[in-house]
């Protein structure tokens, strides 16, 4: 008997030393679609989460083809986040092939969503063409989050969702969301003060996709695109005229490159008409970090000044 003492009292010092040294192995982990949804979700899981990303910074997630550390992380989540919206039509597939069993919730439940802009040009049918799944057909517009008042819903639906997850954390998660919503409000007031400095008609921006339909209804600029709400699909020969035609009638001189898209069609277009593309605009993912948009707030400050910088010269 006297030879258990040594042994669990070696065995209570292991305990602990690992009880120290594991903190953040016991967070609970989280696995979120694209790297703007997982900065949120990780601004209202705070120290009580891990979160892994799945399309990362400067990644598209339109053309993600989930690789095997991506299917390893979502089998080992307690809860996945998606957009929704049709962003991620890849998701089922890999959650089948994880094998995973939890919750997928979907951060945008209960926005308006706008209806893709390219629907009614396309003609496309709600079907998946044979080896293409990441395509999709949905009518809705995916770029919820570039409308703060979106990234508002998506806060507290993620606290939501990570309270019926971890109960004991659920004031945690009421804290740190609305902590995190008095920063979105605090930024969406500023953009907004920001362009009503700029008549409307001045407030004309091209981009590469349809990915700034929902920041444009939210502070009247008028985005055109070179591709629709997808960036896997490519424009027609008639589009890409009529947009250079566009262009310049309107002597629109902000054109811009996304993060996450190829650049070459907007330069040619930029070339064709006359007018060299401006900035970089972050539109489905962040930046890496060190780069000007390593998490959502600093997205958007970001965009919001350059596109100023811009449209004051249209
Ligand atoms: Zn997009």
């Amino acid at each position: 008997m006297n030879l258990l003492r040594p042994i669990s009292f070696l065995l209570a010092g292991l305990s602990l030393a690992a009880g120290v040294s594991a903190t953040a192995a016991e967070r609970i982990p989280v696995v979120a679609s694209f790297s703007i949804l997982g900065d949120i979700v990780a601004n209202v899981g705070g120290e009580r989460i891990a979160v892994t990303t799945l399309v990362g910074p400067d990644e598209d997630a339109h053309v993600f083809q989930p690789a095997p550390d991506d299917i390893k992380s979502v089998s080992r989540a307690k809860l996945v986040v998606v957009n929704g919206l049709g962003f991620e039509g890849w998701m089922e597939r890999l959650a089948q092939s994880a094998n995973y069993r939890g919750a997928i919730v979907t951060a945008s439940a209960g926005i308006k969503a706008r209806e893709r802009a390219d629907d009614e040009h396309e003609g496309h049918d709600d079907h998946d063409h044979a080896g293409h799944d990441h395509h999709h057909h949905g009518k809705d517009d995916p770029h919820a989050w570039q409308d703060p008042q979106n990234v508002v819903v998506y806060a507290r639906n993620i606290a939501a969702a990570l309270a019926k997850l971890d109960p004991a954390g659920a004031e945690v998660y009421k804290k740190n969301g609305e902590a995190y919503v008095a920063k979105v409000q605090e930024l969406d007031q500023w953009a907004a003060q920001q362009f009503a400095q700029i008549p409307e008609a001045k407030r004309r921006v091209i981009t590469s996709h349809d990915a700034f339909e929902y920041f444009g209804a939210r502070y009247k600029v008028r985005f055109l695109a070179a591709q629709g709400v997808s960036t896997d699909s490519e424009p027609s020969a008639k589009q890409v005229a009529s947009l250079i035609r566009q262009i310049k009638s309107e002597k629109i001189k902000a054109l811009f490159f996304e993060n996450m898209a190829n650049p070459k069609l907007l330069q040619q277009i930029g070339r064709e008409a006359g007018v060299s593309a401006g900035g970089k605009l972050y539109a489905d993912a962040l930046s890496k970090v060190g780069g000007p948009a390593p998490d959502y707030l600093s997205l958007m400050r970001y965009n919001v000044s350059q596109l100023l910088e811009k449209i004051r010269l249209n």
